[in-house]
C-alpha cells in the first residue's frame, strides 16, 4: 500500500506530502469526479493550466461535455463516462470528489453522496491518493448560529425533502473522516457556500441561474416566499482557488469556502435588475419546504490557515456569468468558454 508522500516521491520523512521549497513540483495525476459540471470544469481548467494530468469522471447527470470540450485532444486530459456509484480502478495522486447531483431538482434520486464517496475513498486508500470532498453549507441545515463557523454541528431535518442532500453530504463527511482515522487516507473537506458563474446549469432551479435566465428571457424573476431569506454568493474562480489551496495545504478541515457578502433574495433580484434589465418584474411564489432562513459563512479559519479569501464581489461576478448565459440561451455557438 502506498502513502501519499511516497506517491509524490517524498519518502516517509515527509508525511504531510508538502513539497519542500525549491523542489520543482512534478506534474500530478489528478481525478476530478463531476469534472464536466459547473465547478469541476473550472477546476479542471486550472489544473491543466498548471501542467497536471487530469482524468474527469462524470456520468453527465447534470454535467455537459461542452464544459470540457476545449481540452479534447490534449494528451494531459482524459474523460471517462462513469457513475461513481460503481467501483472504479485508476492510478492517481489526488482525487477531487465533486460528483453529486447538486441541485434541489436533481438530488432526491441518487445515492451518489454515500456510495460514490465510499468508492472514491476506497480508491484513495488503495493507491495512496489524497482525497478532497466538496461538502456543502447545507450540512448546517437551517442554522441556529449566524454566521456559521466550522465548529457548528448544524440543524438538519433528517426526514425532510432536502435531507437526501444534507444528510448525504453529512454522511460523506463522516466516511471521509473515518477513512482518514481508520485507514490513514489523506483527506481534505471543503464546505462550499452558494456559488455562481459561467457554465452553471441554466435550468436547474438554483436562484442565481433562475434570475439571470429569467431576466435575459424577459420573464419575471421568481422570488420564493417573502424573499427575505438570505444567502451568500461566491464567484466560481474564488472557490476553485480555495479548493486548490486546501488540497495542497496541510490541513484536513473542514473549511468553509464562501463569500461572506450576505444578500436577501429580494436584494439579489435588485442586483440582477441593475445588471441585466432594470424593468425586469418580480413575481412571488410559495417557498419550498425546510428552506434555510439565513446563511453566511464565517471564513476566519480559511483566511488564517489557507491564506484564502474571496476577491470577486456579486456586482463584479454577475456580469461575467451573464455573458456566458446570453451566449448559451440565444444560441451563439461559443459554448464552453468563460
Ligand atoms: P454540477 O451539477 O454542475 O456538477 C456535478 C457533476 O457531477 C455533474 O457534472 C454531474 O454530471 C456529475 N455527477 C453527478 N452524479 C454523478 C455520479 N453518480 N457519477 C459521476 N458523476 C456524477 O454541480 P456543481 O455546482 O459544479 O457542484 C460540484 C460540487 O460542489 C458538488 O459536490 C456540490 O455538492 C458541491 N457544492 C456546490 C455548490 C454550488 O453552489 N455550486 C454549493 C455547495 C456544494
Ligand atoms: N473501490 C474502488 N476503487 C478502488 C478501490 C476500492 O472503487 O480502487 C471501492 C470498492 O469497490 C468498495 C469501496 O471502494 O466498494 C470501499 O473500498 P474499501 O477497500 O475501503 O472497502 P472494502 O472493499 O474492503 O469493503
Ligand atoms: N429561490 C428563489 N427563487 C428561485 C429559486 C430559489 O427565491 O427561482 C430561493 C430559495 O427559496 C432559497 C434561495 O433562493 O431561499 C436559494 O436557493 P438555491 O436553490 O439557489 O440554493 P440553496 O437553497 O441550496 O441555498
Amino acid at each position: 500500500k502506498f502513502s501519499y508522500a511516497h506517491r509524490l516521491g517524498l519518502g516517509s520523512g515527509n508525511p504531510t506530502g508538502k513539497i519542500p521549497l525549491g523542489l520543482k513540483r512534478k506534474g500530478l495525476r489528478i481525478v476530478v469526479t463531476g469534472g464536466a459540471g459547473f465547478v469541476g470544469s473550472h477546476l479542471v481548467d486550472r489544473l491543466i493550466a498548471r501542467g497536471d494530468s487530469v482524468i474527469v469522471v462524470d456520468n453527465f447527470f447534470t454535467g455537459r461535455k461542452e464544459n470540457v470540450m476545449h481540452h479534447f485532444g490534449n494528451p494531459n486530459f482524459e474523460l471517462i463516462r462513469h457513475d461513481v456509484v460503481e467501483p472504479l480502478l485508476l492510478e492517481v495522486d489526488q482525487i477531487y470528489h465533486l460528483a453529486c447531483p447538486a441541485s434541489p431538482v436533481h438530488y432526491k434520486f441518487n445515492p451518489t453522496n454515500v456510495v460514490g464517496t465510499l468508492n472514491m475513498l476506497g480508491l484513495a486508500k488503495r493507491v495512496g491518493a489524497r482525497f478532497l470532498l466538496t461538502s456543502t453549507s447545507e450540512v448546517y441545515g437551517d442554522p441556529l448560529q449566524h454566521p456559521q463557523k466550522e465548529t457548528y454541528w448544524g440543524n438538519v431535518n433528517p426526514i425532510g425533502v432536502r435531507s437526501c442532500y444534507d444528510e448525504g453530504k453529512r454522511t460523506a463527511e463522516t466516511l471521509t473522516m473515518d477513512y482518514h482515522r481508520g485507514a490513514g487516507v489523506e483527506v481534505r473537506i471543503a464546505r462550499i457556500f452558494n456559488t455562481y458563474g459561467p457554465r452553471m446549469c441554466i435550468d436547474d432551479g438554483r436562484v442565481v441561474s433562475n434570475f439571470v435566465a429569467q431576466a435575459l428571457r424577459k420573464e419575471p424573476l421568481t422570488v420564493y416566499g417573502d424573499g427575505k431569506q438570505t444567502r451568500s454568493f461566491q464567484y466560481v474562480s474564488d472557490l476553485v482557488e480555495g479548493l486548490m489551496r486546501l488540497m495542497e495545504g496541510e490541513h484536513v478541515g473542514p473549511f468553509n469556502l464562501g463569500n461572506p457578502g450576505e444578500f436577501t433574495m429580494l436584494e439579489l433580484a435588485e442586483v440582477v435588475q441593475e445588471t441585466i434589465d432594470p424593468n425586469a418584474k418580480i413575481e412571488f411564489r410559495p417557498n419550498t419546504e425546510d428552506d434555510p432562513h439565513k446563511r453566511k459563512p464565517d471564513i476566519s479559519r480559511a483566511k488564517e490557515l489557507l491564506g484564502w479569501q474571496p476577491k470577486v464581489s456579486l456586482r463584479k461576478g454577475l456580469p461575467l456569468m451573464v455573458s456566458d448565459f446570453r451566449q448559451r440561451i440565444f444560441g451563439d455557438h461559443k459554448v464552453g468558454s468563460s
